[in-house]
């Protein structure tokens, strides 16, 4: 038998052909050099490969598309986990997009004050809106919510200890009484932290100590309060059925000497830790020379700046922050726009219905509310499937339950439906 390895062609030959010509106008030599090796190699290990010369040029082609593919891309989030910190948080809205876009685009006055002509601070952008939303005296915008936990430690409590109830630490039930706080006061102490337990719920006999009362305890010493919120949801969703999250006006009227919390969870901005308070301590924050390791920048700031705007407006909100619209969602519309998936699907030979399911809120925020939604189930090996709705172009992420595929509308914006759609079907072809 003739060995097909002898069959195949030389990298000269290729180079010489017509559609490798075409490929080597549209990316860079080295590129295309690569791919065109790396494709004559992976011919070679497999014992060879008769192929027409169109096919080789496919071939190629396809390797240049999957080594010039961005590392970080978009995704289609379709596991009904709409905060999820490994597919990149909140989406932004539109106008948070358009604010980075034009300071991206040119110059901007980013620590130039334009009235007077004089430098300015990147620290002035966000604090009038974070004020008048939250009700706080000063406000100071860093990297994120761990880093702002940090800054605050170190600029109030450098070589001093801190109090923290042990049921706010992952992986312990506890009561935590007043008197447990009077106790552990020491000569040391230099703040009381109160943390939102975020990733986590507590039930059964427990109980904890209120933030108002941390405060009647801290003042009785003359310590401050710092009030770790996490999520920063800023409107109550009490009337949508997921309640009982405080939200970020709330923990600053409960009197908190500073409350500190994520841009990118239910705020529905970009990454940024958010510090909101006492205008003598964030100044004293502010001066602290690790905040200029921590310091945002301007497509951060441009950001969240247009996303702060839109809550002057709740009800725009609602419907422009998509993660509030995700969480908010009329339940019948989530319905008609699987069915109208599912619909397409089956156009398509594609075996797909609409099923119950449940999302939820992640990223540390409502850590047990469960809300009502749909999924599409596809008939499909689970596995398989779901491997190849992974390594689409754009990825699809659903989650298995039950040995099925489930890909929950809740997490995915409307406007996704159509390319979801066309990714199933790619999937399954
Ligand atoms: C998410 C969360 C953090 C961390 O926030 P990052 O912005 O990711 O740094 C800290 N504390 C709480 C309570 C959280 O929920």
């Amino acid at each position: 038998m003739r060995d097909a390895r002898r069959d195949l062609p030389s990298v000269s030959s290729l180079l010489e052909t017509a559609g490798v010509k075409q490929l080597l106008e549209q990316h860079p030599r080295n590129v295309v050099l690569d791919a065109l090796r790396d494709s004559v190699e992976a011919a070679r290990s497999a014992g060879g490969s008769h192929k027409t010369e169109q096919q080789w040029v496919d071939t190629i082609a396809s390797a240049i598309r999957n080594a010039t593919r961005p590392s970080l891309r978009r995704v289609i989030n379709a596991t009904g986990v709409i905060l999820h910190t490994n597919l990149g948080r909140a989406p932004l809205a539109g106008a948070a997009i358009r604010a980075i876009e034009q300071v991206a685009e040119g110059f901007s006055n980013l620590e130039y004050d334009i009235a007077s002509g004089k430098r300015g601070s990147r620290y002035s952008h966000c604090v009038g809106l974070l004020t008048q939303l939250t009700g706080a005296e000063d406000a100071l915008v860093v990297n994120n919510c761990a880093a702002a936990m940090v800054l605050t430690l170190n600029t109030l409590a450098q070589r001093k200890e801190v109090l923290v109830s042990r049921g706010e630490l992952v992986g312990t039930t506890n009561r935590t009484h007043d008197d447990d706080y009077r106790r552990a006061i020491t000569p040391k102490t230099a703040a009381i932290v109160k943390v939102h337990r975020s990733n986590f719920a507590i039930e059964g006999f427990t109980a904890d100590v209120s933030v108002e009362r941390l405060v009647f305890i801290a003042a009785e010493h003359g310590l401050p309060v710092i009030h770790d919120l996490g999520s920063g949801l800023m409107l109550s969703l009490d009337e949508y059925g997921v309640g009982g999250e405080p939200t970020a006006p709330s923990a600053v009227a409960s009197g908190a000497t500073l409350v500190l919390m994520s841009g990118d969870k239910l705020l529905g901005g970009p990454q940024a830790g958010i510090i909101l308070g006492k205008s003598a301590f964030v100044a004293k924050l502010r001066k602290n020379p690790l905040a200029r390791a921590m310091r945002v920048d301007k497509l951060t700031l441009a950001a969240l700046e247009a996303t702060l705007r839109i809550y002057l407006d709740p009800k725009q909100a609602l419907k422009q922050i998509p993660v509030l619209a995700m969480l908010t969602e009329r339940l019948e519309k989530i319905e008609t726009r699987a069915h109208s998936i599912a619909e397409a699907l089956r156009a398509r030979g594609i075996d797909a219905e609409v099923v119950p399911s449940e999302a939820s809120v992640g990223g540390g925020a409502f850590p047990t509310a469960k809300i009502p939604s749909r999924a599409l189930s596809i008939k499909a090996d689970a596995a398989h499937f779901e491997e190849a709705l992974r390594l689409g172009d754009p990825a699809v992420i659903g989650r298995i339950a039950e040995g099925k595929l489930l890909l929950d509308l809740r997490s995915v914006t409307p406007g996704e439906d159509g390319v979801l759609t066309t990714a199933i079907a790619k999937a399954r072809a």
